[in-house]
């Protein structure tokens, strides 16, 4: 994973969007927060206007545009709220109420023209918060924080009634706070997206296996045996797959030839099996699990034999650089219905059953399938093959 330099963000649009998903949940929070809090700062303010303007017309117009961009923003909120989770949602909607809150910024600033120092504090401060604070992609702040400046300042020297000191003052302050609320958004972006990737790899080396990177037995036991959507009702096929004679090319051709069999054996399993619905994992030395959600027994069958053959013709170059060791590996196929009552059962018992078949296999001279569909995890109803 690698950052943009400019914006801080993931510069791989897949990982960017795995992030943003992952975070949904939090930045939805945090933007229903912000703009409330906003809001009711934004009204407070009213009291100024009053100071400024006393009772009157003027003073009315004021509100009503406070209580306009109160209305954006609760509505924006809410809408944010109502929808389902999406990043889209989350930036129309931050961006909707700053919009409009920038625009009745700029109308009360020439309501009230002889403040417009003060008016540049204020903008400064909703520019951070722009930048930091209302959950947006680093290209929406900048633009809408630099669009808003240049707007401000083409306002500020038409209708204020400043020195040129005050006017440079004002166009340093701006600048200032637009580049230090871009610095910072871009260090925070780099923070949160390097908190995620270590987390990330964290997670992965605890789910993995390092040689062939299939799932380990901790990810087995902690995540695909407990009930959930991956078992939940359907047919729920296991393969369980041994090497065969693997020690004799430990002890022929070294462990370094016995780890690339291993590899290649995972990466065809890996092949051969579908990403995000099959699980592959290493169930010991050189045996491996393949858990199939919605696959029939023949489903099972048809992906053992398709591997024993494929494997058996696969040669894996020895370390002389000559030699290609070969070798093949037997299988057992176990299917069952997967009740979602008591998926991890199904699943735990399924695996048993495919371990004596694999070892059926082994006794009926190996490089061979043995499967069996079971009526319920219990009960075997038919052995159709090898
Ligand atoms: P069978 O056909 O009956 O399955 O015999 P086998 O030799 O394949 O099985 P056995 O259980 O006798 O040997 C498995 C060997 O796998 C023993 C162990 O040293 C080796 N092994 C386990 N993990 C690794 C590993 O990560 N790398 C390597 N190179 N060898 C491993
Ligand atoms: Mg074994
Ligand atoms: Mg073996």
């Amino acid at each position: 994973m690698t950052f943009n330099p400019l914006t801080g963000e993931f510069a791989q649009l897949a990982h960017e969007t795995a992030f943003l998903a992952h975070k949904l949940p939090q930045t939805r929070a945090l933007l229903g927060f912000t703009l409330v809090f906003c809001t009711l700062f934004y009204l407070a303010f009213a009291v100024s206007d009053f100071a400024a303007l006393g009772y009157g017309p003027q003073f009315l117009q004021l509100c009503a545009a406070r209580g306009i961009v109160a209305a954006t923003a609760g509505t924006c909120a809410w809408c944010a709220y109502r929808t389902p989770l999406s990043v889209r949602a989350t930036r129309v909607a931050a961006s909707t109420a700053e919009i409009v809150a920038l625009g009745c910024f700029m109308f009360i600033a020439v309501r009230r023209p002889g403040e417009f120092h003060w008016h540049a504090m204020s903008l400064a401060i909703m520019l951070i918060v722009i930048y930091l604070y209302i959950p947006n992609s680093f290209a929406n702040a900048l633009l809408l924080a630099s669009g808003a400046t240049a707007a401000f300042l083409a306002l500020a020297l038409r209708f204020g009634r400043m020195s040129a000191a005050d006017v440079v003052t004002m166009v340093m302050l701006l600048l200032l706070a637009n580049a230090f609320g871009a610095l910072a958004a871009r260090r925070f972006n780099c923070a949160s997206r390097e908190e995620y990737q270590a987390r990330t790899q964290l997670q992965h080396a605890a789910a993995r296996d390092h040689l062939t990177g299939c799932f380990n037995r901790r990810h087995l036991h902690d995540h695909l045996m407990r009930p959930g959507p991956r078992t939940a009702g359907g047919p729920l096929t296991v393969v369980l797959c041994d090497i065969d004679n693997f020690k004799r090319i430990n002890d022929t051709y070294g462990h370094a030839c016995g780890d690339a069999v291993l590899r290649s054996f995972a990466d065809l399993l890996g092949a051969m099996t579908r990403d995000g619905i099959d699980s592959v994992v290493r169930y010991g030395g050189e045996e491996f699990l393949a858990i199939l959600p919605g696959t029939d027994v023949d489903g099972g069958i048809r992906l053992a034999e398709r591997l024993r053959t494929r494997f058996a013709a696969t040669g894996v170059a020895a370390g002389d650089g000559t030699t290609l060791v070969r070798t093949t590996a037997s299988f057992g196929v176990a299917c069952a219905d997967s009740g979602s009552d008591d998926a991890d059962r199904v699943l735990r018992d399924l695996i048993a059953a495919a371990d004596k078949l694999m070892y059926d296999a082994k006794r009926g001279g190996r490089d061979r399938v043995c499967a069996l569909r079971l009526a319920s995890p219990r009960a075997p109803v038919s052995t159709p093959s090898p």
